[in-house]
């Protein structure tokens, strides 16, 4: 796309006509970009709201509100690439909207800077914890605020009569910082008691994420705040690991780029019927939270998400404190001992069904 580089010889939406490429455009500008707006040839309108958001408005609307966001945690760049190669198909005309589509790219400075975060961990903000919490504002507290505002603005601009519910939804596409004993997985944010949705497994597994995360108390993530607030079927998605940008093998996500082009293009996605035995399904059995600076992880650094160990295996360490392993198929995620005080420092779950809830 060399013919394309001189940016600065045209306006952005010159550029992102003739490119598609949304994620230079964010990336040049990752702080903040004037909103702008054109309509592609096929009647769909583009609107750009700010750096990393776009946003796509098909001439005919169905009831579907979809959000795909990514680089919450700017080094995960598998998900940053699948988006951007598809709103880059979009502009193009090579792939053409269905339904109404927000696409964030949400964190451009920590991409950027090829860094989880910049000065907090963004998916720790959400559902108005960004105003709430003591300390300075910081740019990860102000674009927390920001994405609330954007996908506000998205769900509750659908114009539509009040008769047609809409369908809402919002996958917030991550990859992990260490391997999984399952590559990929989905943690379903808290339904307060509501029912699993069905349809939801069956669109995960067309993604090739067999393994769910079932969440059973609130959480300040992205995920959980569309669920909660908007109502959205919502999931955080694991990819797999994280790999430098161009070092990711892209057939890995073969799948999960299908059923996403097909979500937003197509009335709906091929899926197969909802079968328990085909899924690894987990809940919460308790949370580590680092209470001192002497905190400090009992297993190798790279050991895997999902990892088992037997009864009575000491994980970790907090001053006087022990956490040893309490259930048989107790498993733990996330550990990362370097959070800060007070923070969670590593979940423990155990296998669960979800046939006695399930709509
Ligand atoms: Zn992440």
């Amino acid at each position: 796309m060399s013919e394309f580089t001189d940016l600065k010889s045209l306006s952005s939406a010159e550029y992102l006509q003739q490119s598609g490429d949304f994620l230079k455009l964010t990336l040049e500008q990752p702080d903040t970009l004037e909103p702008f707006s054109f309509n592609l040839t096929d009647g769909t309108k583009v609107q750009v709201w700010d750096t990393g958001v776009i946003c796509f408005e098909p001439a005919v609307l169905t009831p579907n509100d979809i959000v795909l966001s990514c680089g919450v945690h700017g080094n995960e760049t598998a998900p940053i690439e699948i988006c951007a190669a598809l709103v880059q198909d979009v502009l193009l005309g090579r792939l053409t909207l269905k339904h109404r589509l927000l696409v964030l790219f949400a964190n451009p400075p920590a991409i950027n800077a090829s860094t989880r975060e910049i000065s907090e961990n963004l998916n720790r903000l959400f559902s108005g914890t960004h105003s709430k919490i003591d300390g300075a504002h910081n740019a990860e507290r102000t674009r927390a605020k920001a994405l609330e505002q954007y996908v506000s603005q998205f769900y509750n601009a659908a114009r539509v009569t009040e008769t047609v519910s809409r369908n809402r939804c919002l996958y917030d596409l991550h990859t992990a910082i260490r391997g999984s004993r399952f590559e990929k997985f989905a943690v379903y944010p808290f339904l307060h008691n509501k029912p699993w949705q069905k349809a939801q497994f069956e669109f995960l597994h067309a993604c090739d994420v067999t393994t769910v995360l079932l969440m059973q108390t609130p959480a300040t993530t992205f995920s959980y705040y569309a669920s909660n607030t908007h109502g959205a079927d919502s999931f955080t998605i694991e990819l797999g690991k994280v790999q430098p940008f161009g070092q990711n093998d892209m057939r890995r996500f073969t799948k999960v780029n299908h059923a996403l082009r097909q979500l937003i293009s197509e009335d709906a996605v091929t899926t197969k019927s909802f079968d328990e035995s085909q899924f690894q399904l987990y809940q919460v059995y308790r949370a580590i939270n680092k209470q001192t600076e002497a905190f400090e992880l009992h297993f190798a650094d790279d050991v895997e998400n999902f990892t088992c160990y037997p009864v009575g295996t000491l994980l970790a360490s907090d001053g006087e404190i022990e956490y040893r392993v309490e259930q048989e198929g107790e498993a733990l995620i996330f550990p990362n001992a370097k959070v800060a005080k007070g923070q969670r420092a590593m979940l423990m779950v155990v296998p669960t069904s979800v046939v006695h809830n399930l709509a």
